[in-house]
C-alpha cells in the first residue's frame, strides 16, 4: 500500500500520488497517461485526474504491480475493481493487476467461443478471478516466456487451464511445451511463434492474424516513435532475437500487443509491416 509520507516531492498537489516504491514498469502512464508521467526513474503524477479521468487513474492504481499509487479519493476505486478486463478491441482486453514478480508485465485476456485465452500471466487478483470465471474461465494460458509467468499456478488450479511454453527456457511443470522453431497451429484462429533471442524459449502468439501478443520480445517505443526491443535486456543472443524480428515479416498483423512498453495499432498488416522493417533498420545499427 502506498505511503503519503514516501510520496515523491515531484507528485503535484491532490489526492493521487505515486510513493518511493515504484518500480517504473510504465503502467500506470501508459494507462493514463493525462495523469501520470514517466520521470526518470519513477512515476509520478503531473495532473491529479479530473472527474472524466478519475476512473482511468483509479484502475492504473489497482494495476500497479507494487501497489505504488496511492490516493485519498476512492469515488471511483469500487467500479475500478470491476472493470478488468479491459477492452483493447473486439474479443481481446487488457488483464490489468500486473505482478510485481514479472516486473509489471502486462496480459491479455482473449475472450473466445472455442475457449478463452490468457497470455502471460496476470496477478491473481480476486476480483480479477471473479470476473474471468463470470465471462467463462480460462481455457488455454500461453506463456511468452520464463520471465512474465506470475501467477500462473493459481490460474491452473481455479480453471484448469493448459499453459503453454515453449521448451526452450526450460521452465518446469506446465502441461505443455513447444518444440523448436517452427509456429504451431494451436487452435484455427492462434499461432504460436517461437521467437528466440530474448531468452530461448521466447514466443509470440498472434490471435486472428489481427493481434500479436509479443513478450518482451518487440513494443512500441512511444519516444523513439517506433517499434523498438533491447539489446540491453536480453537474456540470450541479440543477434538470433533480431533473427526472430525478421521472421515476423511473414506474418500479416495489425497490432502489437508486448509485456513491456507501448502498444501499437495501425489500420492495415501493411503499415505493420513497414513499421516492423524501419524498426529493424534503427535496431540492426545498434
Ligand atoms: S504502475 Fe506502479 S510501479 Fe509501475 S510505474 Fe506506475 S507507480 Fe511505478
Amino acid at each position: 500500500m502506498a505511503l503519503r509520507s514516501k510520496a515523491y516531492p515531484d507528485n503535484v498537489p491532490g489526492a493521487f500520488f505515486v510513493d518511493t516504491s515504484c518500480i517504473d514498469c510504465g503502467t500506470c502512464y501508459t494507462m493514463a497517461p493525462d495523469v501520470f508521467l514517466d520521470a526518470g526513474d519513477h512515476s509520478s503524477v503531473h495532473h491529479q485526474p479530473s472527474e472524466i479521468q478519475r476512473m482511468r487513474a483509479s484502475m492504473a492504481l489497482l494495476a500497479c504491480p507494487t501497489g505504488s499509487i496511492g490516493s485519498e479519493d476512492k469515488a471511483s476505486m469500487a467500479e475500478a475493481l470491476g472493470a478488468f478486463p479491459d477492452p483493447i478491441e473486439d474479443e481481446v482486453h487488457f488483464c490489468g493487476f500486473t505482478a510485481e514478480n514479472s516486473f509489471g508485465a502486462w496480459s491479455y485476456f482473449i475472450r473466445r467461443e472455442a475457449g478463452n485465452v490468457i497470455m502471460d500471466s496476470p496477478r491473481a487478483a480476486q476480483p480479477l478471478m471473479k470476473r474471468i470465471a463470470e465471462q467463462g474461465g480460462v481455457k488455454m494460458m500461453v506463456l511468452s516466456h520464463q520471465d512474465d509467468v506470475a501467477d500462473h499456478a493459481a490460474f491452473r488450479e481455479r480453471f484448469e487451464c493448459e499453459r503453454i511454453m515453449h521448451s526452450g527456457d526450460r521452465y518446469p511443470g506446465l502441461e505443455r511445451y513447444i518444440e523448436g522453431d517452427d509456429p504451431v497451429q494451436l487452435d484455427p484462429d492462434l499461432l504460436f511463434i517461437p521467437t528466440p533471442g530474448h531468452t530461448a524459449g521466447s514466443a509470440c502468439l498472434l490471435y486472428r492474424e489481427t493481434f500479436l501478443f509479443t513478450g518482451d520480445h518487440l513494443w512500441w517505443n512511444p519516444k523513439r516513435e517506433m517499434l523498438s526491443a533491447s539489446k540491453n535486456f536480453n537474456w540470450q543472443s541479440w543477434p538470433q532475437q533480431l533473427k526472430s524480428l525478421e521472421k515476423l515479416l511473414d506474418f500479416e498483423f495489425r497490432w502489437v500487443l508486448p509485456g513491456h512498453g507501448a502498444s501499437k495499432r495501425t489500420d492495415t498488416p501493411e503499415e505493420m509491416r513497414k513499421e516492423l522493417e524501419r524498426g529493424l533498420e534503427y535496431l540492426k545499427k545498434l
